[in-house]
């Protein structure tokens, strides 16, 4: 029997991946990696710096402020998972902002900041045991992770999610917004020259369009547990 296995999750915006991959760190005791996140922590930092606007992004300054950003995840265990800091700040809740959102794909799209984060993700997942969800993990990160699970569903499926997920936040935001951005994220995701969002060929595809959590849980954990025989 494996010890521990790697397993890399990718797929559209909103389709459930961390949901999934929290659940099955939990289950074989691994750690979870949440990339998003560190993509996200990045822009909040270039918005706050007003290195990006909804209009335009100085790429040329954010290559340049790369070194000034530490990112670092720290476990919380009343929540079951990590958290991710910003040069010291717990930024978890507000890089999950609309704003942030909108601007997140376009910073993702720079090589520089995806060779700085994808050295990172590396490092953490060396040691095997981790579920990491993302765009790139099972094409760039870990190219041969044990399993990899690529997670689709309809857009409009997708953006009802993220818009109930943002409103019980209390953010105020609208469907049609939500919907527009998911969208606008996967065409961005999908065609940005560096590591765009593809199905690895050896990827599962799990479409959830009306698959419940549990049902999806429990086939992926007899995926796992095959892997680990
Ligand atoms: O997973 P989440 O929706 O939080 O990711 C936010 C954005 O970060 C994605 O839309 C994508 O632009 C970028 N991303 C990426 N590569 C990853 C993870 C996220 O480009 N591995």
């Amino acid at each position: 029997m494996k010890n521990k296995i790697t397993i890399a999750i990718d797929g559209f915006s909103s389709t459930g991946k961390s949901t999934i991959a929290k659940l099955l760190a939990k289950k074989y005791n691994y750690i979870y990696v949440d990339t998003g996140a560190m993509y996200r922590a990045v822009s909040l930092y270039a918005k706050n710096k007003n290195i990006i606007n909804n209009i335009s992004l100085n790429t040329n300054k954010l290559i340049a402020s790369l070194n000034d950003i530490s990112l670092k995840f720290v476990y919380n265990k009343n929540l079951g998972y990590a958290e991710i800091f910003l040069n010291g700040d717990n930024v978890e809740s507000e890089i999950r902002s609309l704003e942030v959102s909108q601007i997140v794909s376009k910073v993702a799209a720079v090589s520089e900041v995806r060779k700085k984060l994808v050295i990172a993700q590396q490092k953490m997942g060396k040691e095997g045991g981790i579920v990491m969800d993302g765009r790139d993990i099972g094409t760039v990160v870990f190219p041969n992770a044990e399993l990899k699970l690529f997670m689709t569903a309809s857009a409009d499926k997708r953006a009802e999610r993220r818009y109930r997920e943002l409103i019980e936040k209390g953010d105020k935001v609208s469907y049609e917004d939500v919907l527009l951005n998911v969208k606008e994220r996967d065409r961005i995701d999908s065609t940005r020259k560096d590591s765009p969002l593809i199905k690895a060929d050896d990827a599962i595809e799990i479409d959830n369009s009306v698959m419940g959590i549990q049902e999806q849980f429990n086939e992926i954990c007899k995926l796992v547990d095959q892997k680990l025989l």
